[in-house]
């Protein structure tokens, strides 16, 4: 295990971290008190400065306009990133679009690739992902109602699904529906590029997640499908194959919003720690931080960061290596292993801001309601919990007790 980082490395992530510092900090109040959306033109002129400094879309293949970056590197881009929650957008590596473009990557035709994926790279258009229904569990996903039947050369596509995030202005989504329902479970669903201006393609609403319910790119949408046809070219991948590449896209995916949350632990720790130097709570003036119990979080958090940083970076590590199967067992530890952390040290910086960290003066509050749900997609925490124990327990059935 080598995580050394490499000169031209460190000096791309103090590039990033420069950049994260000086032209993005600045926009979060702003962010903070408007809609994402009404913040566009200056994001796309920061998006420019990215572009111009070759910083653009840096988990993506050269060939496709982006910087080439190895899952390793990608991972520590995405902790600097991560510290604040416009970084990943301004960079063209967000969520959901960086995972649809692997999936288009590797399975798209030639004709899909020109159309969908070229512009989706090069940051002019957005893309949603629409998986969860409101009616099924999503922590099963191959409980799903939504079909896609073949009528001549199209498929017609019926359902209900929330949680399609980013779909606000997004031009197209990748939609998991079911094609193949004769087939065993894990083989009865597909994935289907479905443009977002199709008729029967309905955004019902923005769905109010923590009392907003937010704008473009940063907003959940409920969509309702109703008899929404499309070519049987926007099949992507082979049908019946949808979970098989539902599971690619989310491997890679997990190591990503995993070091963004440690990112964004960074920025709460190093919130936490100035606040409590600076606020002076006794007429002697000594400050917070001079309390034991205060000093005790502070090790704390230090000691549960640098643990979950490094288990990520160990999956990641593992992935890179021998593959995303032969890493499961990694990834799923660190999937809620990171998420708790995550919301144990937001918590605690909240707590030491009082009342000002329940406010929308610090990014705190903001981390502190948008950051709940590390716990909830890309695998809830239970069914990953589960995972990890069955094949730790798998170990020892035939093991003699010692
Ligand atoms: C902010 C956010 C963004 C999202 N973005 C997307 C997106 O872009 N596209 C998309 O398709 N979906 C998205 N989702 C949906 C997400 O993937 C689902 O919410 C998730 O899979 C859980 O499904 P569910 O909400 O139906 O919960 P359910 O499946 O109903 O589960 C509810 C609870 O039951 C418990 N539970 C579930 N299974 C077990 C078990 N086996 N054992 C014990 N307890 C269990 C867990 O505590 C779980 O939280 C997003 C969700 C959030 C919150």
């Amino acid at each position: 295990m080598d995580f050394a980082i490499s000169d031209k490395m460190q000096a791309i992530l103090e590039m990033m971290n420069e950049f994260v510092d000086k032209e993005l900090l600045p926009l979060e109040p702003e962010y903070l008190k408007r809609n994402f959306v009404d913040l566009l033109p200056q994001l796309e002129e920061k998006r420019r400065l990215v572009k111009q400094m070759e910083l653009w879309a840096p988990q993506h293949p050269r060939e496709w306009g982006g910087m080439g970056l190895d899952l390793m590197d990608f991972a520590l881009v995405s902790e600097a990133l991560g510290r604040t929650p416009l970084g990943h957008y301004v960079f063209g590596a967000q969520a959901p679009d960086a995972g649809n473009i692997e999936i288009l990557h590797r399975y798209g035709t030639e004709a899909q690739k020109e159309t969908f994926l070229e512009p989706l790279v090069a940051g002019k258009i957005r893309s949603c992902f629409s998986m969860t229904e409101v009616e099924m569990p999503g922590s099963n996903p191959i409980m799903l109602e939504t079909t896609a039947v073949k009528d001549g050369s199209d498929y017609v596509i019926n359902g209900q699904k929330w949680y399609t995030s980013s779909a606000d202005g997004a031009r197209f989504a990748i939609v998991m529906a079911v094609t193949n329902p004769e087939a065993s479970p894990y083989l009865q669903a597909s994935m289907i590029i479905v443009p977002t201006d199709t008729p029967g393609f309905n955004r019902v609403r923005n769905i109010s997640v923590m009392g907003h319910a937010g704008s473009g790119w940063a907003s959940h949408a409920e969509i309702l499908y109703q008899s929404c046809r499309v070519p049987r070219k926007n099949l992507l991948g082979p049908e019946g194959q949808g979970f098989v590449i539902a599971q690619e896209r989310l491997g890679p995916g997990r190591i990503h919003h995993c070091m963004r949350w440690i990112g964004i632990c960074q920025r709460a720790f190093a919130l936490m720690c100035a606040r409590a130097s600076k606020r002076i709570i006794a007429p002697d003036g000594r400050p917070l931080s001079s309390k034991q119990i205060i000093q005790a979080w502070i090790a704390e958090c230090a000691a549960d960061i640098q643990a979950a940083r490094l288990m990520v970076l160990h999956a990641a590590w593992k992935m890179q290596q021998y593959g995303a199967r032969e890493a499961r067992q990694e990834i799923s530890l660190i999937k809620f292993f990171a998420a708790g952390i995550l919301q144990k040290v937001v918590d605690r910086a909240l707590q030491v801001h009082g009342g000002l960290g329940m406010t929308d003066d610090t990014i705190l509050a903001f981390f502190y309601r948008h950051e709940r749900a590390a716990r909830i997609y890309d695998g809830v925490d239970e069914v990953h919990k589960i995972s990890v124990a069955r094949r730790i327990l798998q170990d020892f059935e035939n093991r003699p007790a010692r």
